[in-house]
């Protein structure tokens, strides 16, 4: 598995807002939403594209167009949080729902809802915010790689050692895209420092 910790001011600004506790879930929403474009623009910075011919209003000229069909993922709940600016950026992409919670005591993924488009041949961008022990993402690879996926990246706005971890041995294939690399996890698989529950910070539930 690829693990890169995009290092940009931008990314480092916006994942401190969301780690203030002090941060309103209107805001944290906004501050997902703009720290997700700048995990977007590496996890699609080696997209193929064709060239396209363009007449500008003053000559011919060579332009560009993605070549790929795209699928993103959203890890249900939190990873609603990422797809606004996935759509946003990629308007064409076709999007799947993966619900899956993790069970309190043991950490361990339970499905409670999946609908996935067809995803032959696609580059698939999962969404799951919160890397912790991994159990959640490696489940949600799992099933996209049943349904004939290949190209499989995770953009993750926190991950910690034990789910990076967990996915260089569960998919090794899979490359993971994620604004910051935490120490490790309480003894509730909460990652430290992080953020808190992201689901609950993001829709207010606490
Ligand atoms: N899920 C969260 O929302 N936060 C964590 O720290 C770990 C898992």
């Amino acid at each position: 598995m690829s693990l890169t910790v995009v290092d940009h001011p931008l990314t480092h600004h916006y994942l401190s807002i969301l780690r203030d506790e002090s941060t309103a879930p209107e805001t944290f929403r906004e501050t997902t939403r703009r720290l997700a474009y700048t995990l977007l623009m590496e996890a699609t910075a080696d997209l193929d594209l064709s060239e396209v011919p363009i007449s500008t209003p003053l000559e011919q000229t060579t332009g560009y167009r993605i070549g790929r069909k795209l699928v993103a993922v959203a890890v249900l709940r939190a990873g609603l949080g990422l797809l606004d600016a996935v759509i946003d950026l990629l308007p064409e992409v076709s999007v799947g729902y993966a619900g899956v919670q993790r069970d309190e005591e043991t950490a361990l993924p339970q499905e409670y809802y999946t609908k996935l488009p067809d995803l032959t041949d696609a580059r698939v961008i999962i969404l799951e915010p919160m890397l912790a022990t991994g159990g959640s993402l490696s489940w949600a690879v799992d099933k996209v790689k049943a349904s004939g996926a290949h190209e499989i990246i995770a953009l993750c706005v926190v991950a910690a050692p034990a789910g990076v971890e967990r996915m260089e041995q569960d998919h090794p294939d899979v490359r993971v895209v994620t604004a910051g690399l935490d120490r490790d996890l309480n003894d509730r698989y909460y990652i430290r420092p992080g953020l808190g529950d992201m689901g609950d910070r993001l829709f207010g539930t606490l």
